[in-house]
């Protein structure tokens, strides 16, 4: 098998990227879709197994931040809608829009008008999402511009309004007033639109920490990212629903050596070994998305026992102390993240002063992807 000739590697737990799917789904009545947040490669989980796994389970929507994401799923033959959540504004990105069937968001009147005008040239017509600022000020017009701009939209000929959304700023924190007002500000841009006589066929608001914290919101559709990996967005979401992080990190150990007490170890000398000890090295480091900040700070399992990760993080390799684990060899499997090591990656991003969704998406495509289901095995 291939996997015994890597050094370092991720594997991916579709089985539990489904079960996650079908946990979320259980807080939806119908007709509430599920869309799967598959950028940034399925937040480092691989876009094109993620998405299929997530389909599989019950998503009828996908969601990348950009073109090539969304090239990179037609590729593979996926043929659910997938929404571009970024902006997209040149000519060659609205031909590729259309060539490849997705569905951009429209932040603003100008971006409107210049798909309208490379649409109306090329003879295409594109489903579009509109995305209104209640608050977040990243990307979409203030929500008090937002009946001029769904008019504007409207009149397009070659552009269909397929939603309008918008996206909270603080959905994970227990303080809710924010997010209140965000609410209040899209139910009033969709309460004026309607009368207008305006009716966008779906609203969306919810990200994965919107969708668990209040269900009054999950209007036509929920954009559930992290959540489907496995994590919850804050500790107070815990008891909701059973998720279980999809993300195991592994890596082999290639040396084993003996160093006498005062011996240091790695750059800049950060351990000194207390007593003599049998250190191990392993090769994966910060290039693989093991944070250099958590040198001397982790622990990883090894042959069933937790051990500490001893001296600074180098780009390919590290150490750990395997002074009491008995029989340890070259080629041993060492858990970084996830499985049988002590660590998830809210452990990680609680240690840095970051946030998990960050721990996931390093993971570099220098560790080669396994896909396992856990029921029936690897896969390949
Ligand atoms: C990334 C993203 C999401 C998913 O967020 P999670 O917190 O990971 O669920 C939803 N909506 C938009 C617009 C996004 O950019």
């Amino acid at each position: 098998m291939l996997k015994q000739n890597h050094r370092a590697w991720v594997e991916v737990d579709l089985s539990a990227i489904s079960h996650n799917v079908r946990q979320l789904k259980s807080l939806l009545t119908a007709p509430t879709e599920l869309m799967a947040i598959v950028k940034a490669d399925g937040y480092g989980h691989g876009a094109i197994e993620v998405s299929q796994a997530a389909i599989a389970a019950g998503a009828s929507w996908l969601g990348v931040a950009t073109i090539p994401e969304g090239i990179q799923l037609r590729r593979a033959g996926i043929t659910m809608p997938i929404v571009v959540l970024g902006a997209t504004n040149g000519v060659d990105e609205v031909k590729a829009i259309a060539e490849y069937r997705l569905q951009p968001t429209i932040c603003n009147p100008k971006q409107a008008l210049i798909y309208h005008d490379v649409l109306s040239t090329i003879g295409e017509y594109v489903p579009v999402h509109l995305t209104i600022d209640t608050g977040m000020s990243r990307l979409g017009v203030n929500w008090q511009e937002a009946i001029a701009f769904v008019k504007l939209v409207q009149h397009l000929p070659n552009l269909e309004i397929k939603s309008v959304y918008s996206h909270f700023a603080t959905a994970d924190d227990s303080d809710r007033a924010f997010m209140q007002l965000q609410t209040q500000r899209f139910e009033q841009v969709i309460a004026d639109l309607q009368t207008e006589g305006i009716y966008p066929p779906r609203i969306h608001i919810c990200n994965t920490a919107a969708m668990l914290g209040d269900r009054q919101i999950h209007y036509d559709i929920v954009r559930t990212g992290l959540g489907i990996y496995g994590l919850y967005p804050a500790p107070h979401f815990k008891n909701i629903i059973d998720l279980r992080p999809a993300l195991t990190v592994k890596a082999r150990i290639t040396q084993v050596k003996e160093i006498t007490t005062g011996t240091s170890v790695s750059y800049g000398r950060s351990f000194i070994a207390p007593q003599d000890m049998t250190i191990a090295t392993v090769a994966i480091g910060y290039a693989d998305g093991i944070p250099r900040g958590l040198s001397n700070r982790i622990r990883v399992s090894v042959n069933d026992q937790k051990v500490a990760q001893i001296g600074t993080i180098t780009m390919d390799q590290c150490a750990i102390d395997v002074t009491h684990v008995p029989n340890i060899h070259i080629g041993d499997v060492v858990t970084f993240l996830g499985g049988n090591s002590e660590n998830t990656a809210d452990d990680w991003a609680n240690l840095l002063g970051t946030i998990s969704w960050e721990i996931l998406c390093g993971f570099k495509d220098r560790l080669p992807r396994i896909n396992v289901v856990k029921a029936i095995g690897v896969l390949h």
